[in-house]
């Protein structure tokens, strides 16, 4: 019979503990956040850019291809790294969180699990180093029922002609590559779907009106044009009909991240709050020593904590090879879900000021908004959870 404590297993560790290089890792983000990113964030919002250099020092710090093996020019770094980097952009911009969110969980992701060789080659270095990239899934008509969607690919030959329109395209102003999904056998239903490289340049193929948002107003969202845009044969990505099997993997592994972006948005909210609370006096004390604020505070502050947890829980388990799909919906259904309690009890805790533009809080509660819509509704979470929990029937 083995001991107690040979049952115990060493390598198990308090969640939220970071090794060394995690905690390098982190600290280098958070500071690039806190003094190159900061001092333009009002700005960026009001303008609905997000600035090209800061685009490109985003690139200079590797920040765009963490995955990436360096074989191919990345940072060979894992799914909890990006994890980390999204949090800690969030707190401080959660439109820059976004826009380094679906380079590396979601398009780099794609390429580095489903690309053959020389897809990798062609595609993986430029990612790390000066492409932005989007993926383009969602349409007017198919946003939950993504795989309803009406965009069409025509093989001819040694290429495909591919027909369609996309909406709510994260990163597309700014992007040079586009993961894009058609269907190539309408007959076959969703299993026609297919995942396709579409280049800017690629004739056919245009950018179309950028949305002017609630919120991450920095982070472009755009509709896509596709008018018989001719796409060669070798830039499918992964199989014909794979493409649903390879969006569903992507999304789940995507959630876990915007769950860390609304985790580092209300981080962000309540450090202001504490802030705040210590230099505001009325009734001749700071704010702070109210209890009816420090209530608020520690609700803000278990909250916060509470989805940090499943966040990282859900990471860890995607890097440990582990089935997560369950604790990725949570995440991101419990991190959107504070992100915007969070958010709205730090303007009422700035007062007057807290509902203008001078303050940050006012922008954060904006933009907490958009976590309960985009990689699926906080329903559809719901639905993947209760899905899990009740098993077949
Ligand atoms: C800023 C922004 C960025 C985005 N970025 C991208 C991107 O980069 N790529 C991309 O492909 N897409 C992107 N999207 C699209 C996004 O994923 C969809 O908006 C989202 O999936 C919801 O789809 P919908 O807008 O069509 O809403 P609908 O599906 O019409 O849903 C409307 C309401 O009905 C509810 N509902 C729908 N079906 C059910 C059901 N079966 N049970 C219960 N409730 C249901 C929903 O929960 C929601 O409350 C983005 C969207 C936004 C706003």
């Amino acid at each position: 019979m083995p001991t107690l404590a040979e049952t115990i297993h060493p390598a198990a560790s308090p969640l939220t503990v970071l090794s060394d290089e995690e905690k390098m890792f982190q600290s280098t983000i958070r500071r690039f956040a806190r003094e190159r990113i900061g001092p333009h964030v009002r700005e960026m919002d009001e303008a609905s850019v997000f600035r090209k250099d800061l685009l490109h020092e985003m690139f200079e710090l590797g920040l765009m291809g963490i995955e990436i093996p360096e074989e191919y020019g990345g940072q060979g770094g894992n799914f909890f790294q990006a994890v980390l980097a999204v949090e800690a952009l969030a707190a401080v911009d959660p439109s820059a969180a976004v826009i380094v969110d679906v380079q590396n969980t979601i398009a780099n992701n794609v390429i580095i699990r489903w690309g053959n060789e020389d897809q990798k080659r062609r595609y993986l270095p430029k990612l790390a180093s000066e492409t932005v990239a989007s993926f383009g899934l969602s349409e007017a008509g198919a946003g939950s029922d993504a795989f309803s969607l009406a965009t069409r690919a025509v093989q001819h030959g040694d290429h495909y002609l591919i027909t369609g329109r996309k909406l709510w395209i994260t990163n597309a102003a700014e992007a040079g590559l586009y993961l894009l999904f058609a269907n190539a056998n309408p007959e076959a239903g969703y299993r026609g779907i297919t995942c396709f490289l579409v280049e800017r340049n690629f004739p056919g193929f245009q950018v179309g009106k950028k949305e002017d948002k609630l919120g991450i107003r920095a982070s472009s969202t755009c509709e896509l044009i596709l008018d018989e845009c001719r796409v060669p044969a070798g830039n499918v990505l992964g199989e014909v009909g794979k493409g649903y099997k390879i969006a569903i993997e992507t999304l789940n592994e995507g959630r876990i991240a915007i769950g860390a972006q609304m985790a580092g948005l209300a981080q962000g909210a309540l450090d202001h709050a504490i802030a705040y609370s210590k230099q505001r006096q009325q009734f001749g004390k700071a704010i702070a020593d109210f209890q009816g604020v420090q209530f608020e505070l520690a609700q803000m502050a278990t909250d916060v904590e509470a989805a940090r947890l499943l966040v990282y829980n859900g990471a860890r388990m995607r890097d440990a090879g582990l089935p997560f799909v369950t604790e990725a919906a949570m995440a991101k259904y419990f991190a959107s879900q504070i992100a915007e309690s969070t958010a709205s009890r730090a303007v009422e805790i700035f007062g007057g000021v807290g509902f203008t533009k001078d303050y940050p809080v006012e922008k954060l509660y904006r933009d907490a908004k958009i976590g309960r819509i985009y990689e699926g509704t906080s329903n559809m979470q719901k639905l993947t959870i209760a899905k899990q929990i009740l098993g077949e029937r």
